[in-house]
């Protein structure tokens, strides 16, 4: 399966959405798809354009789409894309071909759409935005090796890494119920934890409330049960990605993952960024899968594909932002913790879907993965507090003066990502953020 850019990914297309054009995230070269209520409207599916939505709704009752186009915009004119994403990836790519010569400036459609901006578009800041789709089943990889390999140092393996980590894409599976969109915030988990080895467990607010830097990865099309997908047509199972954080209590996490893994510690909340951003958006951002060091396994061969690993890989960047509550009070923006890259995955998506399904498993449209923290390998780039501070043994300074090991009550973190390359237009996922409220009184 080829990912070539195409002229949706023309540098030289500019929108009669004035915001769009020069947008940090979202020009005409994105179109990443979401959810949204107008104010006081139903939901219904949407595609980010500047500081817009473009309303798929209205834009099937202004007639404006024809054929195969109108019916995957009728499948994600909806409250959810579910039956958008099950569509699979012609169905995509031939809508956003339509959106995009719909929102060009110098097209005729682009002129018969442009005419109507009035109905067809919304201001984004006014609008809610909501979960791309109904979580069916959400799991969290580990495929993040520079964090796996801290995670070992830290507990004092020597080497770090397990013994499976270069043969099996590590995973769980994770709560799909508490997958929230980005905005909502969330109560600090109240749970068990041991203060020390001769102290008796205790109950109450954890203190040790992280984040992980995830990348989200939204499913399309599904597999029937038993029928693994093979990894040359695993791809096609992807709608595109999205910003995760994959909130972790390490304290309770400590306590609580012996023998069976994360539980409690992890399944309070899961932020998502709104918008699905496709993997045709992401075409120009492709690159091999960074070779493995000679010492290192090949994968066996149903985790091994030539075209994906010549161009499986992705070049987004992505960052960590804190804002504190004193920091909202004196109208200072966020401050950046932590900058690292989607590049440093060990295992490419494909390769996660067809181990995933290797055994028979059926994912299906809507289910999310989370990639597993992406740390990069220098200190400024780990994606979690608890590997940039050791657990909390050395502090974060914020702009304010203030301190951080763990989050405190109060604290915004967002997660932004971009990509960019030379010759081609830079796309954003927009915002992933959410702030932690204090625990519920136990
Ligand atoms: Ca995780």
């Amino acid at each position: 399966m080829t990912y070539e850019p195409d002229e949706t990914h023309d540098p030289k297309r500019q929108s009669w959405v004035g915001t769009a054009n020069g947008h940090a995230s979202f020009p005409i070269q994105n179109l990443p798809f979401g959810v949204f209520s107008p104010p006081n409207e139903d939901a219904r599916g949407g595609v980010a354009i500047g500081e817009e939505i473009f309303d798929l709704k209205r834009l099937l009752e202004a007639g404006l789409l024809k054929g195969e186009a109108a019916e995957a915009a009728r499948a994600a004119s909806g409250a959810t894309l579910n039956a958008f994403m099950a569509l699979g990836r012609d169905a995509r790519i031939e809508l956003r071909r339509r959106l995009s010569d719909l929102l060009t400036a110098e097209t005729d459609e682009g002129r018969r759409a442009g005419g109507q901006a009035l109905r067809l578009l919304h201001k984004a800041a006014a609008c809610t935005l909501h979960l791309p789709a109904k979580v069916g089943s959400y799991t969290d990889f580990f495929a993040g090796i520079h964090h796996a390999t801290n995670a070992g140092t830290r507990m004092k393996r020597e080497p770090p890494l397990l013994p499976n980590y270069k043969y099996v894409p590590v995973a769980y599976h994770g709560r799909a119920s508490s997958v929230v969109v980005s905005g909502t915030a969330l109560r600090r988990p109240n749970g068990q934890s041991k203060l020390s080895e001769n102290e008796d467990p205790i109950f109450g607010p954890s203190r040790k409330l992280d984040i992980e830097l995830e990348l989200g990865v939204w499913i399309g099309p599904g597999n029937r049960l038993g029928e693994p997908i093979p990894i040359a047509r695993a791809g096609e199972h992807v709608v595109g990605l999205c910003m995760l954080n994959d909130w972790s209590a390490r304290d309770i996490q400590s306590w609580e993952f012996v023998p069976l893994g994360p539980f409690l510690a992890k399944n309070f909340g899961t932020t998502v960024s709104p918008w699905i951003v496709t993997m045709e958006a992401l075409a120009p951002f492709r690159q091999p899968q960074p070779a493995r060091p000679a010492s290192d396994p090949k994968p066996l061969p149903y985790l091994w594909d030539d075209a994906d690993q010549a161009n499986g890989a992705f070049d987004i960047d992505i960052e960590v932002l804190i804002r504190s509550e004193s920091m909202r009070a004196r109208s200072l923006p966020p401050h950046r913790i932590v900058a690292s890259n989607v590049k440093h995955l060990y295992w490419t998506l494909a390769q996660l879907v067809a181990h995933h399904t290797s055994g028979g498993c059926n994912l299906q449209p809507g289910d999310l993965f989370g990639s597993g923290t992406l740390s990069a390998p220098e200190r400024s780039g780990w994606g979690s507090l608890w590997e940039l501070t050791d657990d909390g043994a050395i502090s974060i300074q914020l702009p304010t003066g203030e301190t951080r090991t763990f989050t405190q009550d109060g604290d915004e973190v967002i997660l932004r990502a971009h990509a960019s390359r030379d010759g081609y237009v830079s796309i954003g996922f927009g915002d992933c953020a959410g702030t932690i409220l204090s625990a519920m009184p136990s």
